[in-house]
């Protein structure tokens, strides 16, 4: 029985104990007028009761719960409690939904809450700026209408797992999108956006290397074979001639192994995860070493002379070889004869720099910034002929970004070109003078 009943019965049989008193008393007409008016004082009590009740209803936050006493301060403390459980569960509800939206918002993709109708609901900051969204200004909007791209509607729409829709919004130029729509709850949607800019560069560089290696090793290869040939089909009596073919073979069959050669280095470099081996070498030998395999490659064509300070440097002393020597034997292939080539080393506010200046042809100076791309080249016959490999940069920029230092080029057309490797301080000691 509800806790209302007893105290109800308890007021009635007090009023009617009352009554019976007055009755005893004063007579019956005044048992009855007594128990009218306690009846009535109840009916008011009651009534004023129901009334703040009401009155509380209407704005059960903001008000006191009204004091009462009795089956109505029962009433009243239940509800205080039920409110009290309704706020706790609404706070918890508010502070799971906190820490999802934190997690959404966390998301490195772009997240797009959709309702049954395909209208916006949320979206995280990575999905507005991918898609070029507002959460605010958009809800509640059709994404279909916001996201302009092909077959988006029936690809959302069906949204099947699994499946992706590449995106390139207009406004943000050389961006690629991938979309994923995924169902959940009630027939709502969510839609995923994964930025595979950098993939799909990553993959045009892939195609664009295997067509240049491909190219590459073409040309000495047909060379090759139609010598080869044609000396089979009508060998020359002419033994100077054959001479000649051979030559022609052997250049070519040259050029296939330099290739070949810088592929595998590059190959290493790039893949390398370990460091540099930290070792420190005296630089005025490498240096010595190296122009004395410039003099040999230029076959006393150029003058050659090196101007170094004493300095041992740290690093990889076999890459910073190869390095160095891509970029000497530059200057004697682009340098024409009778030029002039210095290789110096220099220590300034305890920097070290290696440069290579030439008076050769020098280069105009759009090309510089891309000289160091895989195959760039300012003139191609010119690079072949001289037995360039497109990928003698390449090289250095990388063994150069394993030692922390970088690479500087100035040149004039006509005047010629230094090239400069730039070390850090902490990988150069000097004699103590
Ligand atoms: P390559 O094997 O063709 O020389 P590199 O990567 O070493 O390839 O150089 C890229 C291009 O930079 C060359 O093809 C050439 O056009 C230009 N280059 C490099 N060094 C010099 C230089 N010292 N003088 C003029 N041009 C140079």
């Amino acid at each position: 029985m509800s806790s209302a009943w007893p105290s109800l019965l308890l007021r009635l049989a007090l009023i009617a104990s009352l009554a019976l008193i007055a009755g005893a008393l004063l007579g019956s007409l005044a048992a009855w007028a007594t128990a009218c008016a306690a009846l009535l004082v109840l009916l008011v009590s009651h009534t004023a009761y129901l009334a703040r009740l009401q009155r509380w209803l209407k704005q059960p936050e903001s008000q006191a719960i009204p004091d009462a006493w009795g089956a109505w301060g029962n009433v009243f403390m239940t509800l205080y409690r039920h409110l009290r459980n309704e706020d706790k569960r609404r706070e918890s509800i508010a502070a799971d939904l906190e820490v999802f939206s934190q997690a959404a918002e966390a998301s490195p993709d772009g997240l797009v809450f959709l309702d049954a109708n395909e209208r916006i609901r949320w979206c995280n900051r990575v999905a507005e700026s991918q898609l070029g969204l507002d959460g605010e200004r958009d809800r509640d909007l059709l994404v279909t209408n916001l996201i302009r791209a092909p077959h988006f509607a029936e690809f959302l729409a069906g949204a099947r797992v699994g499946e992706s829709l590449l995106y390139r919004p207009a406004n943000r130029k050389g961006m690629t999108l991938s979309l994923e729509a995924i169902r959940f709850g009630k027939d709502r949607k969510l839609l995923i956006s994964f930025d595979v800019s950098q993939i799909e560069r990553a993959d045009t560089i892939r195609k664009d290397f295997v067509a240049n290696v491909s190219h590459e090793l073409r040309t000495p290869l047909t060379v090759i074979a139609g010598f080869v040939e044609h000396m089979i089909e009508e060998p020359s009596p002419d033994a100077e001639e054959t001479q000649h073919q051979l030559g022609i073979v052997n250049d070519q069959a040259s050029r296939m192994l330099r290739l070949v050669d810088d592929l595998l280095t590059l190959s290493r470099l790039e893949g390398e995860t370990q460091l540099p081996r930290e070792e420190a070498f005296d630089v005025r030998d490498l240096i010595y070493e190296i122009s004395s395999e410039a003099r040999r490659l230029s076959g006393g064509r150029h003058t050659i002379t090196c101007e170094v300070v004493p300095a041992m440097l740290k690093g990889s002393r076999d890459e910073l070889h190869s390095a160095f020597s891509n970029l000497v034997s530059n200057a004697v292939r682009y340098t024409p004869e009778g030029g002039r080539i210095v290789l110096r080393w220099a220590v300034q506010d305890g920097k070290g720099s290696f440069s290579v200046e030439d008076s050769g042809i020098g280069i105009a100076e759009e090309h510089v910034p891309r000289l160091s791309e895989r195959f760039y080249r300012v003139d191609r016959s010119r690079s072949r002929e001289s037995g360039g490999t497109g990928l003698g940069l390449s090289i250095v920029r990388h063994v150069l970004l394993r030692h922390q230092a970088d690479l500087q080029i100035r040149s004039a057309p006509g005047v010629g070109s230094t090239f400069s490797a730039e070390f850090p301080a902490w990988r150069v000691t000097t004699p103590l003078t």
